[in-house]
């Protein structure tokens, strides 16, 4: 049985131990010694790395008592009653130890503040969370949680453990039912919370340092909390006055007025838009003035045709209804991008022709794709190049049917 010192001190972070069972294997070793300060796993809490022996422990696993380290690359000439050094990754664990203890703080004060009770925790690298069996937590539940955490934090209530069989554990208010083990190891926050959890913990709970609910989703029909504890909070806090000084700084204003200013400044480009909108329509009437006094005249119609480069669709559509405003008149507007263009076909004929119709080889020769219904058709076409021959074809077709009367 391998003495867990992750249990007796988990302060306890660097350690000498005697080699028990060696076993190497594909560039790996399985290390089993008399004791050691890492945690294998367990509760939500990922397994411990760091340094053994010289190589990095990169797996864990725990069997019979036995605790076995995956330490890679082997190192070399090791056999039972070596001695070894070994070193666990320390702010992870440290972080771990916080994270862990204050989501056993966090879930005791949501069951003090509303009596709710919690169904998983997930811990990661970059995020805690606990799921509630409720649909969503009120955010005065949350505050008032906060509240009944943190006090506990200031308070420093020390954190104990208690190993003791099932009918001893019934002595506990435990928080959770425990899982059906023959020993049980009851963590408790002094006169606050129990729960059974084979997790490692900071000794008192001042070392947990701050605790804050950050946002909320639901999952599967339960509320999902996210938390911010320990070291990470500090750091999110420190991220978050980054933030709000480099806004400051950009929009020279105090922090108050920052959600005013980005307002402002909305407002502001929503209305440059509606402006620029004006403009370009103001611009494609001068434009449709001037291309109808040059238009060619023929089959008795005009002909306006016009093809621009990133002119925009108000633009397009503006230069279109003012060419049609008048009878007579047949326009093909074009808007020419990197992508490929954009396009209007219209005309103001009385009883001119069914366009749907008359244009559907040619949207299939140009690769254009598009709909409309009478005098009127838009839509787009994949190749750039395909556009000013597009334009041609579909003056022609236009011409001949009003030459022909195939109307
Ligand atoms: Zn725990």
């Amino acid at each position: 049985v391998t003495e867990k010192l992750y249990y007796t001190d988990p302060l306890l972070l660097e350690f000498d131990a005697t080699v028990v069972d060696a076993a190497a294997d594909a560039g790996r070793c399985r290390l089993v010694l008399d004791r050691t300060c890492f945690y294998p796993g367990g509760g939500g809490q990922p397994a411990d790395t760091g340094v053994l022996a010289g190589g990095r422990v990169v797996a864990m696993a725990e069997a019979d008592g036995r605790i076995v380290h995956v330490v890679e690359p082997a190192p070399a000439g090791l056999a039972p009653g070596a001695a070894v050094h070994g070193a666990v990754d320390a702010a992870r664990r440290l972080d771990y130890m916080e994270q862990h203890t204050g989501e056993h703080l966090f879930a005791q004060a949501l069951k003090r503040a509303a009596g709710l009770q919690t169904v998983s925790v997930h811990f990661s690298d970059d995020d805690t969370a606990i799921e509630l069996a409720v649909e969503s937590v009120d955010e005065r539940v949350l505050r008032e949680a906060e509240e009944i955490a943190n006090a506990a934090i200031r308070e420093n209530r020390s954190v104990v453990t208690h190993e003791v069989g099932p009918a001893e554990a019934s002595r506990f208010p435990l928080r959770r039912a425990p899982p059906d083990d023959e020993r049980l190891r009851i963590v408790e926050v002094d006169s606050f919370d129990w729960v059974a959890c084979c997790g490692v913990h900071v000794p008192s709970a001042g070392g947990v340092s701050l605790i804050k609910a950050a946002w909320q989703e639901k999952m599967r029909g339960h509320a999902r909390v996210h938390l911010l504890i320990g070291r990470r909070a500090l750091a999110d806090y420190g991220r978050k006055i980054a933030l709000s000084q480099e806004l400051t700084r950009m929009l020279t204003c105090g922090e108050p007025d920052i959600p005013r200013r980005v307002r402002e400044l909305l407002d502001g480009q929503k209305e440059a838009a509606r402006e620029l909108q004006r403009m370009q329509a103001a611009q494609a009437a001068v434009d449709a003035e001037a291309a109808v006094s040059g238009a060619r005249a023929a089959a008795g119609a005009v002909f306006v045709s016009q093809v621009r480069h990133d002119a925009g669709p108000e633009y397009l559509k503006a230069f279109v209804e003012r060419v049609t405003a008048a009878p007579g008149r047949v326009c093909v507007a074009i808007d020419q991008g990197a992508e490929g263009f954009q396009w209007i076909v219209a005309h103001s004929i009385d009883g001119g022709p069914d366009l749907p119709g008359l244009l559907r080889d040619a949207l299939a020769a140009a690769e254009a794709k598009g709909g409309g219904r009478g005098a009127r058709m838009q839509g787009m076409g994949g190749r750039a190049d395909a556009a000013a021959g597009f334009a041609r074809d579909v003056e022609a077709r236009i011409e001949r049917a009003l030459t022909e009367g195939t109307l």
